[in-house]
């Protein structure tokens, strides 16, 4: 009887999650001949570290394995456009010595200067105010860190998450961190209602997932080259996870975000899109995926 109930659940939270892809708003869609984003390029957000994994990959390692994770942003080239994906961690980080956070199992991150966004950015040829767009992929201060160093940049975020994180009323507020508000209240934003195609030509794509936060969303980008790359965000955390389909267990995130319903149908979600594009799944924290790319001012196109 509990499990039915249960299954009953997940089949409304999936009706609910697949309608939420497709409400009708002010929604791009394909408006011009297929494109391809013309650089992808990976900028190094630095490291963070946990002393326990568990929590994190659930019951994949043992009791007190620690875990090194990774952290970016990602800056896309199109036309003559430039666009953020994540911002990673605040850079104010850099000039703390010992990193910022880990509290009990939580995560310390750590910086340094030449890996905060502004000479990264500078080694590319641009600066913030070159950038049109910051695409979030989700509220959590390890993805948003500087994007009020974007001033002119319009943030694409989910509906679903800005109405989140200013339930409160004010200026946008993620879990409480060093960083306060993650950016002002008049920082020009769009909207999102489910998944948007952000220069009206496929070459990139923000897809709604929920799952982690209620306004989860990933980035398909298509590069002629390379092929088509999805960005995780946190809608996967690490590779393994995703794999063994093991949600983690954090507690206060299971009650707030029902991680248990949920991130199913997120990993379903972006199992649907690496096999309908044949897309590369790149896991943001996935520290083995981090040994493995190559930064700013080095591309993929
Ligand atoms: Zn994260």
């Amino acid at each position: 009887m509990k499990r039915s109930s249960g299954l009953v659940l997940a089949a409304a939270a999936l009706a609910a999650a697949l309608a939420a892809s497709y409400v009708s708003g002010p929604i791009a869609a394909q408006t011009r001949e297929p494109g391809y984003a013309d650089r992808l390029y990976v900028i190094d957000g630095g490291l963070g570290h946990a002393g326990d994994a568990g929590a994190w990959m659930n019951m994949m390692v043992p009791p007190g394995t620690a875990v090194d994770i990774s952290a970016y942003a990602h800056v896309i080239r199109h036309g003559n456009d430039w666009m953020m994906f994540d911002t990673s961690t605040n850079d104010i980080i850099a000039t703390m010595p010992n990193g910022f956070g880990g509290a009990a199992n939580a995560i310390r991150w750590t910086k340094t200067q030449a890996q905060t966004l502004p000479p990264q950015l500078k080694a590319i040829g641009i600066t913030a105010d070159d950038v049109r767009y910051v695409g979030v992929s989700h509220n959590h201060p390890d993805h948003t860190g500087n994007i009020s160093l974007f001033k002119k940049s319009t943030v694409l975020i989910q509906r679903r998450e800005y109405e989140f994180i200013t339930r409160n009323g004010g200026a946008p507020q993620g879990p409480p961190t060093l960083q306060g508000a993650i950016f002002s209240r008049n920082h020009p934003v769009s909207q999102l209602d489910g998944d948007y195609d952000v220069f009206g030509d496929g070459s990139v794509i923000l897809f709604y997932t929920g799952g982690h936060t209620p306004g989860s969303q990933v980035a398909l980008v298509r590069l002629r080259n390379t092929g088509y790359v999805l960005l995780s965000g946190d809608a996967v955390h690490f590779r393994s996870n995703f794999d063994t389909r093991r949600i983690p267990r954090i507690q206060a995130a299971n009650e707030e975000n029902r991680w248990l319903e949920t991130v199913p149908l997120a990993f379903e979600r972006v199992a649907a899109l690496l096999q309908f594009y044949k897309a590369q799944l790149w896991v943001h924290h996935d520290i083995e995926d981090y040994k493995n790319r190559k930064f700013a001012p080095q591309f993929y196109d």
